[in-house]
């Protein structure tokens, strides 16, 4: 409880590949109700921090917590139980169920298993249309990224990881997008972007982090820190 509720936390984590650092003690906060951003360059290690949040890495050294529980050694399905949801930068929808069948699969995974959740998380990314019936193989890239945002939202989560959601999109799908992730930020979740697109980071993030080799090297509000003019 407290001031930790509902947020995730990293904590000086550490991940080496073999003789290679990619992530040397990286500390942030994720809060409910913000959107919190981690930019950098290819190689900076946004989604290895992104895994060891998701559980999908377990790091070598420091912690992650979650309401102040700590969740280092919780394998992901048992995070996304807790309620930390995540999309796939490589999207990972089940090809042959259809687009309502996959954001059930969300709801059951999810931290309630409510199905009322899964018609609002349909709504919400505009899929409660005939597209709900059809098979999810084929459809175009920016519907299977609603699919999967829907199908992460499905299960109620408390917070949200998302790899490059604007990775593929046009400029129209990303500002639908913007729309709906700053909706949920309103609403109380936690969400983190992990993300290359500078104007959309701009636009949604509360508090953004640049990352370098391994570290975090500058964090704060979006415009302070990715306004080039301001001398950092
Ligand atoms: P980003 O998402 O910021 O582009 P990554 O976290 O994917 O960065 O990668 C950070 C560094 O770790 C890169 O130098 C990458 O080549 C390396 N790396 C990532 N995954 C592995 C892996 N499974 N084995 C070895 N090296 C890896
Ligand atoms: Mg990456």
């Amino acid at each position: 409880g407290g001031a930790d509720a509902g947020t995730l936390v990293a904590r000086g984590l550490r991940v080496a590949y073999g003789g290679f650092t990619a992530l040397d003690g990286v500390t942030l906060d994720v809060p409910p109700g913000r959107v919190t951003a981690v930019v950098g360059p290819n190689g900076a290690g946004k989604s290895t921090l992104f895994h060891c949040l998701a559980g999908t890495l377990r790091p070598s050294g420091g912690r992650v917590l979650f309401a102040g529980r700590d969740v280092t050694r919780l394998a992901a399905h048992a995070r996304t139980r807790l309620g930390i949801a995540r999309t796939f930068q490589q999207l990972a929808v089940f090809p042959s169920l259809t687009v309502a069948e996959n954001v059930r699969v969300g709801a059951e995974q999810g931290r309630i298993a409510d199905p009322g959740a899964a018609e609002r998380a349909l709504r919400l990314l505009g899929l409660d249309g005939p597209v709900r019936s059809l098979p999810a193989a084929g459809l175009p890239t920016g519907t299977l990224r609603r699919v999967e945002l829907a199908r992460a939202l499905a299960g109620s989560p408390r917070v949200l990881l998302l790899d490059e959601p604007a990775a593929g999109l046009d400029t129209g799908e990303v500002s639908a997008l913007a729309r709906v992730l700053r909706a949920l930020a309103a609403d109380g979740t936690a969400l983190l972007v992990v993300e290359h697109d500078l104007d959309l980071v701009a636009d949604l993030a509360h508090t953004v982090h640049v990352m370098t080799a391994g570290r975090i090297v500058a964090s704060g509000p979006a415009d302070r820190v990715l306004d080039p003019g301001s001398g950092g």
